[in-house]
């Protein structure tokens, strides 16, 4: 089954994570740094994002129930909405974070132990980062995608940190530009995920291509019969979707002839697309 590599996905997302929060936590203790303190918890919190990104798929999985008719597909776009939020908080927070630095023209003193750290964070984010958006390409999921882009935004802000550490000492508005630089990247990769989600939510039209695609399939059906597709409405919900449009039949067609046109068309397109087709038929005097 396809959904489970998503699985796979977010629970070793959400493995890593805790180990990060484990490793970033016990080294800003040590080193006495409340930057990597602060950091670890931001690295628990993301476990959150995942955990939804894991709800999401699984409920996305049910089969269709009795007060659910067309599927449970619409819980991963709800699962894309909470990443999507939880990743504009990360940006609030780091835009927050680089203009008290700017201000207070403070730059992080940090000890190897806690650098390594950094460099080691830097690298298991963005290969987490990887690793979810080939999943969520793969098995198409918007919310897991989404969550890829968290774990890539977070291994920039740390390199960020790290840029910080090392040249700080010379120029010292550098990292604070540089973190308020990366929060509005972070704001657009938010603005991507949301903006996506929202459109599917929200309903869109069908495609353009998809509908030349169905009005070359109605003309194959009968001979010169002009079938003419019009009033096309498409609804998604998830990994099924709906599809509604009219067509007309010479007035005089019974009702057995007009409906087994109707189904040869339907299942035409069912053959094509995965969508359930219904047509609504109009007469012409
Ligand atoms: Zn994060
Ligand atoms: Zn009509
Ligand atoms: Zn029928």
């Amino acid at each position: 089954m396809n959904f489970k590599k998503g699985i796979i996905v977010t629970w070793v997302s959400i493995v890593l994570n805790i180990g990060l929060f484990a490793i970033k936590y016990w080294a800003g203790i040590v080193s006495h740094s409340v930057a990597l303190v602060a950091d670890a918890w931001h690295t628990l919190s993301d476990s959150v994002s995942s955990l939804a990104v894991l709800l999401g798929l699984k409920f996305s999985n049910m089969p269709a129930d009795q007060r659910h008719p067309y599927g449970h597909g619409r819980a991963e776009l709800i699962a894309s909405l909470i990443v999507g939020i939880l990743l504009a908080v990360v940006g609030f927070n780091f835009l927050a974070d680089s203009i008290i630095k700017f201000k207070e023209q403070a730059a992080f003193n940090f000890k190897p132990l806690a650098i390594w750290v950094t460099v080691i964070s830097i690298v298991v984010k963005e290969a987490m980062a990887r690793y979810s958006i080939y999943v969520g390409k793969n098995i198409h999921s918007n919310s897991l995608k989404a969550d890829g882009w968290h774990h890539r935004s977070d291994a920039i802000s740390s390199l960020v940190i790290l840029i910080g550490i090392f040249i700080g000492s010379k120029i010292w508005w550098m990292d604070s530009v540089l973190g308020i630089f990366v929060s509005f990247m972070i704001f657009y990769t938010t603005y991507g995920i949301m903006k996506d989600t929202i459109s599917v939510l929200l309903g869109e039209n069908i495609e353009k291509e998809m509908k030349d695609e169905i009005e070359s399939i109605g003309l194959n059906i009968r001979n010169n019969l002009f079938l003419d597709p019009h009033d096309f409405k498409i609804h998604h919900y998830g990994n099924h979707s709906e599809l509604v449009f009219h067509i007309r039949l010479p007035g005089d067609y019974s009702l057995a002839k007009a409906h087994a046109i109707a189904s040869e068309y339907e299942a035409l397109i069912e053959d094509k697309y995965s969508l359930e087709v219904t047509i609504h038929i109009e007469p012409v005097e």
